[in-house]
């Protein structure tokens, strides 16, 4: 549990605040976090879409972003990492997993461990918050999400600003602002993970049917 040494304030007035940035809005919790924190706050992002870089761009053009590069991300997957570091001049930073991780296969927790978890921690080293792109409604599993919270694992904030959206709200910020789209989107990939565990959606099914489909997984490590 977090505790008023940790985070200087304590669990009620978090979640206060947390619902204070909920309600002034996505770009609000991010100005927040960049006002508070600075350079001590890095955003960590999938690449599925570009929504939260671009809304955080706009505070910071500076700001570090994270892509973890499992290394086993689809080709469009980087492509599109290059077109959106190429459009905003990223300051990205892209992690590798170490040697250990070849002994692990597809599809395992310790798969995700080595190739995600322990990347990212790695990345956040010296940090004091991290920016996610996290969605109530991307899983069950995340109904909870608040916009702010005590990352009690890493010992940070953690700040989702896209807590609230639909999947409807993402899709009008990407066309009311232009955004470019992952490619694999229109070929019916409508969440987009590693390569070996994620398929395309069939008509009618849930939007994130296509991850670890053959499995029980839903969660790669990062926010349980
Ligand atoms: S999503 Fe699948 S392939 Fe990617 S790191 Fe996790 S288990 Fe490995």
């Amino acid at each position: 549990m977090a505790t008023a040494g940790d985070i200087g304030m304590d669990t009620a007035e978090l979640a206060a605040l947390s619902a204070r940035l909920e309600q002034e809005g996505a770009a609000a919790a991010i100005r927040w976090a960049l006002d508070r924190f600075g350079s001590a706050a890095a955003l960590a992002c999938s690449f599925q879409d570009c929504v939260i870089v671009d809304l955080a761009t706009r505070v910071d053009p500076g700001l570090e972003v994270v892509f973890l590069d499992t290394g086993f991300h689809f080709p469009e997957t980087l492509q599109f990492v290059e077109e959106v570091r190429a459009r905003y001049h990223l300051n990205l930073t892209v992690t590798h997993p170490d040697a250990s991780a070849a002994a692990w296969p597809c599809g395992t927790s310790e798969c995700c461990q080595r190739r995600k978890v322990e990347p990212l921690f790695r990345a956040l080293q010296g940090k004091e918050a991290w920016l996610t792109g996290l969605k109530r409604c991307d899983a069950s599993t995340r109904s909870n999400t608040p916009v702010l919270a005590w990352d009690q694992t890493r010992r940070m904030f953690k700040v989702n600003p896209l807590a609230a959206w639909s999947d409807d709200d993402i899709t009008r910020y990407i066309s009311d602002h232009d955004l470019p789209v992952h490619p694999l989107i229109a070929k019916g990939y409508l969440s987009i993970g590693c390569a070996p565990t994620t398929r395309p959606v069939r008509a009618g099914e849930d939007p994130r049917a296509g991850r670890w489909a053959d499995s029980d997984k839903t969660e790669c490590g990062l926010h349980t």
